[in-house]
């Protein structure tokens, strides 16, 4: 029997990166393979869902379009055994992810988020494309030199740096003047800011 660990599933807006504001039915899973200081997510705590009941579960919410997040997605081994029915009901899924597992073929939409705390663990890219790739700011001498090598290792159409929020306080000052740095003597202006902004909008 297929069975997933769930720590929530909800359908809300996406609040952050290019699809702000998309209507999304949230899936995220239980367990990390990282442990980020910041961290928001209890992905200790799940309920155990069988791939039937998850699929019933989905087909409650009105939205076609799904995010997979966690936790970290890419660690769950039966998830193209989820995506397959997904896909031919016509979902449109994306997957949040740390960047440290190889995305499924049937996922149409990638957001990396690779973490810089842990920046040892990216010297061997496994998912090398991507359609954005978001960052965590962290005011450290060597986070530029982070962001200007995960840019050339993985190719995506949008970077974005993320304010870190701590209690509820986010890093923006820090982050502007670091995304002022990173484009700085470049035309293409390719880093963005991005807000997490369903924290300020106070909803999932
Ligand atoms: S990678 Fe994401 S889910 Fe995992 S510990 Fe870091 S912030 Fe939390």
């Amino acid at each position: 029997m297929i069975e997933f660990r769930i720590v929530e599933i909800f359908e809300s807006l996406q609040g952050e990166g290019y699809n702000t504001g998309m209507p999304a039915i949230f899936i995220r899973f239980a367990g990390c393979n990282l442990n980020c200081a910041w961290c928001d997510t209890n992905f200790r705590q799940f309920t155990r869902f069988t791939l039937e009941a998850l699929i019933a579960k989905v087909s409650e919410y009105k939205s076609k379009n799904i995010i997979i997040t966690g936790g970290e997605p890419t660690r769950v081994k039966a998830l193209p055994q989820l995506l397959l029915p997904l896909k031919n009901a016509g979902y449109f899924i994306a997957i949040e992810s740390n960047g440290l597992g190889k995305v499924d073929a049937l996922i149409d939409y990638i957001a990396l988020s690779p973490k810089f705390c842990y920046q040892s663990h990216y010297q061997k890219i496994v998912q090398p494309t991507a359609n954005e790739v978001r960052i965590v700011t962290e005011n450290h001498r060597d986070f530029i030199a982070f962001c200007q090598y995960i840019e050339t290792q993985i190719q995506a159409k949008r970077y974005y740096l993320s304010p870190c929020e701590k209690d509820g306080a986010f890093n923006i000052f820090d982050t502007i003047k670091l995304l002022g740095k990173i484009n700085e003597n470049r035309l293409d202006n390719k880093w963005l800011l991005n807000i997490q902004s369903h924290k300020l909008a106070d909803i999932e």
